[in-house]
């Protein structure tokens, strides 16, 4: 099968990505083969092939938004059938046994496996993935218009949720790539107000066709104070600017894998119980909460398709922010 394989990481721009012919992977105990038929790009596939984040597996392949079918299980896998549609998301394995695992916080578990770093994931024509870490998707959605969902929609609805905004709350989104475009549309279905913060012109625009309240730079102040604020720029800059225009009791979250450094904070800006916290992955929860919410809003994943071997070049169009929405790898 063909498969975009990093072996060693690079920027983006010097094409870490090889395109390889691997053997077919045979699902083991448990596990099912899945032909990959849309992955989606990642914010985090880019710090795993520039190596901004620890690899645990070298080489391996990234994605970890795939839609696809099941084309085979292995012995004792009988949660699906061959020809089932199924997604497979960021989180491909936990313990089960961890104080995280039992006490329903496997996104934080001891010993976790994530597809697409600590396993080979959906940038090739097919992956094998643990059953119980498979999801049946919504009818509703086609493959390219679901895979975005499974990562950038989850870990949105995560945020989101640990934001601990209420409905017809405002809410501000720094940063408005393939998250932030799913988050204001589950925010406006809750009758949130949402303020929306880029440096893209063209995010920007996107933001207001989705119904954002107000946009502008982060450096900008919104007609009015936010009740929570979700940052998903990996830039630490932000975190300043966000506590600036959060009110009293605010939560500013970060959606992000990695950021740079925070720069020192003037403790003024914390003051007055504003909470400062990170999102870490997600649950199996999530993922079924958020593919359930997706059909009821409905959800719309804008997408811009690249053909898989161009794995490279919808990597470097992320980086620059020049896709609109998220960016889909169609094997
Ligand atoms: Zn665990
Ligand atoms: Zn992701």
């Amino acid at each position: 099968m063909r498969a975009m394989v990093l072996e060693e990481p690079r920027p983006a721009e010097e094409h870490p990505l090889l395109q390889r012919d691997l053997p077919l992977p045979a699902p083991g105990r448990g596990e099912i083969r899945v032909r990959v038929r849309a992955c989606g790009v990642c914010h985090t596939d880019l710090h795993t092939v520039e190596g901004e984040i620890a690899l645990p597996k070298l080489p391996v392949v990234p994605g970890h938004q795939v839609a696809g079918v099941v084309e085979a299980r292995g012995a004792g896998a009988d949660r699906f059938r061959e020809g089932d549609r199924v997604g497979v998301p960021w989180l491909y394995w936990t313990c089960g046994a961890c104080r995280f695992c039992v006490d329903g916080r496997e996104n934080l578990c001891d010993a976790p496996r994530f597809t697409g770093l600590g396993a080979d994931g959906g940038y090739a024509e097919a992956m094998v993935v643990p059953e119980g870490f498979a999801h049946t998707l919504p009818a509703s959605f086609p493959d390219s218009g679901v895979a975005p969902l499974l990562c950038a929609g989850v870990i949105g609805y995560r945020a989101l949720r640990l934001s601990e905004i209420r409905p017809g709350g405002r809410l501000g989104l720094y940063g408005f790539g393939a998250s932030a475009h799913i988050v204001i549309q589950i925010a406006r279905y809750w009758g949130c107000e949402v303020d929306v913060f880029s440096r893209a012109a063209s995010h920007l625009e996107l933001a207001r066709r989705l119904g954002a309240a107000w946009t502008g730079r982060a450096e900008e102040t919104p007609p009015a104070p936010l009740d929570a604020a979700i940052i998903f720029a990996p830039a630490g800059r932000l975190v300043a600017e966000a506590l600036r225009v959060v009110r009293k009791g605010g939560v500013v979250a970060l959606a992000g894998i990695t950021m740079s450094p925070i720069p020192q904070l003037d403790y003024r800006l914390l003051y007055h119980e504003r909470t400062l916290r990170s999102v870490a992955n997600s649950t199996r929860r999530d993922v079924r909460e958020l593919l359930e919410l997706a059909a009821a809003v409905p959800l719309r994943a804008e997408v811009e398709t690249f053909p898989l071997d161009q794995a490279n070049q919808a990597l470097i169009a992320l980086k620059e922010s020049r896709i609109k929405g998220a960016g889909v790898l169609v094997p």
